[in-house]
Order: C-alpha cells, then sequence, then structure tokens
C-alpha cells in the first residue's frame, strides 16, 4: 500500500514522506532533527524505518534537517554530485551513507525506482523526482523557475503530483516588504512557479488516472493557499478536468494522507 504525506512546505522548510510498505522514503529533510522527529511521529512514522532520503537541491529549506542523518545511519542520503558537494559546503559535513546519482539515470531503493530530472532553479544542479512504486507514479517538483518540456514529460501520466505554486504574480509584485531585486530573482527563469503557471503546467499533464495534485512551496505574504487552489482549478476546469482534486501543503502542519492509487 502506497502512503504518502507533506510533512511540511514553504520557505522555511519541506520534507514529504512516502512508504509503499516495504520501502520508505524522504524527499528533502529541510526541518531540523526535533521538528522532524515530531512530524514523522505525527504520521506514526519510525525513523529507524526509513531507508533514504532524497535530496532535490543544497538550499537550507530542503537539507537543514542534514543532521538527522547522524542519529539514524540506517537513512542512506542521495544526491547528485554538485548537490552533494554544496551540501557540504553549507553544512561542513556529508552524511556517512552519501549515494550520488546522476540526473536522467534511473535507480532503486527497495521496490521503488526514482528518475532525477534537472530543473531550473537558482541552485548549482536542482533536480525533481519522477517516483515509481506499487505500479504507481509520483512526480515531485517544489522548486522550479519555469516549466520546461522535460519538466513536462517527466511528470505527465502521473498519479499523483507535488507541484510547486509559490506565488500569486500580483501578490508578489505588489508586495511592500520584498525589495525589487529579491522579486526578479522569484519572478525570474531560475525563481520559483507562480500559480498560474503551475495551473498550466498541472491541466496540460492532467489525465484520467491523476488522482491527486498537491500544490506545495505556498508563499506566506505573496500567496494564500485559497488563491492557489482556485488558481489551479480554473486551469483544471478548462481542461475538464475539474474533478481531480486539488490539495495544498502547509507549513506548519503536516498534511492528511494523501490518495495516490
Ligand atoms: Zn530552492
Ligand atoms: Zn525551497
Amino acid at each position: 500500500m502506497t502512503e504518502l504525506w507533506v510533512l511540511g512546505s514553504g520557505s522555511a522548510g519541506n520534507a514529504i514522506y512516502l512508504s509503499t510498505g516495504e520501502t520508505r522514503l524522504l524527499i528533502d529533510i529541510g526541518f531540523g532533527p526535533r521538528q522532524l522527529s515530531q512530524r514523522l511521529e505525527q504520521i506514526g512514522a519510525n525513523p529507524a524505518d526509513i531507508h533514504a532520503v532524497l535530496v532535490s537541491h543544497e538550499h537550507s529549506d530542503h537539507i537543514r534537517g542534514l543532521k538527522f542523518l547522524n542519529y539514524h545511519r540506517n537513512i542512506s542520503c542521495y544526491a547528485n554530485r554538485q548537490t552533494a558537494e554544496a551540501m557540504n559546503q553549507a553544512c561542513g559535513f556529508l552524511p556517512e551513507g552519501l549515494r550520488l546519482f546522476s540526473n536522467g539515470d534511473p535507480f532503486s531503493i527497495g521496490d521503488v525506482t526514482i528518475n532525477p530530472f534537472s530543473v531550473v532553479h537558482d541552485a548549482i544542479d536542482p533536480v525533481g523526482f519522477e517516483i515509481l512504486c506499487n505500479g504507481l507514479k509520483i512526480a515531485v517538483a517544489t522548486d522550479l523557475g519555469c516549466v520546461t518540456s522535460l519538466v513536462r514529460e517527466r511528470m505527465k501520466d502521473s498519479n499523483c503530483v507535488i507541484i510547486e505554486a509559490n506565488h500569486d504574480e500580483g501578490l508578489l509584485k505588489n508586495n511592500l516588504h520584498r525589495p525589487w531585486s529579491l522579486k526578479q530573482r522569484i519572478l525570474g527563469r531560475s525563481g520559483h512557479l507562480s500559480n498560474e503557471n503551475a495551473g498550466r503546467l498541472v491541466a496540460e499533464i492532467a489525465h484520467e488516472g491523476l488522482r491527486t495534485v498537491v500544490l506545495a512551496h505556498v508563499s506566506r505574504d505573496c500567496n494564500t493557499p485559497a488563491l492557489a487552489k482556485s488558481t489551479v482549478e480554473k486551469h483544471l476546469a478548462k481542461a475538464r478536468m475539474s474533478h481531480i482534486p486539488v490539495l495544498v501543503a502547509k507549513q506548519n502542519e503536516v498534511s492528511d494522507s494523501i490518495p495516490v492509487g
């Protein structure tokens, strides 16, 4: 049985938990050890049963909990070479159980096959993940500035999609507290995905087998969960796919169990 939870998502920390029954994985580890332990406990997951963490890129909101792996040596850490080097620079150490992957080169952990694919974002070599398990496909891309044809290709035919819907462009442009340089960074090709761009992508890849869309990395001051959801739903309705449920992952709360199959 495939079980999936977003343990939390946003600019203050990101982590996803996936269990196939046989294999248990984290995707990103952006909460400190104490937070992460609490969130895992909330869903009844035991760190001693987790096999690996997949790291998408080296930004602190995705690797803050790397130290957790020093206390739980059963958890291997998977990243590409450049991200691993950047993690080492950022954290001053690398986990003992580090395994390197290459983008576009699928690998297996237990009964899960993972295909990391390149995304455009202002990190050294960021990736999204195409994950195959129990005959299902889950696609995850939480930090990306634009949708490339590779992203579209890797995310299509999914049973569950976890995609960034970071900001509403109007709210971001009119935000009085953010300097223009930061707005430019977020809006740029290697920044973060807007609600509209997330909605367009979701509508393009929607199909009858898509069970759930989860919106992630939602900005706290340049977006609202309701706005992200309604914008993506608008695009799904245009594609005559309005029956597909859209959930919004929160920063401070663990999600409900996410239907995948
Ligand atoms: Zn990032
Ligand atoms: Zn991030």
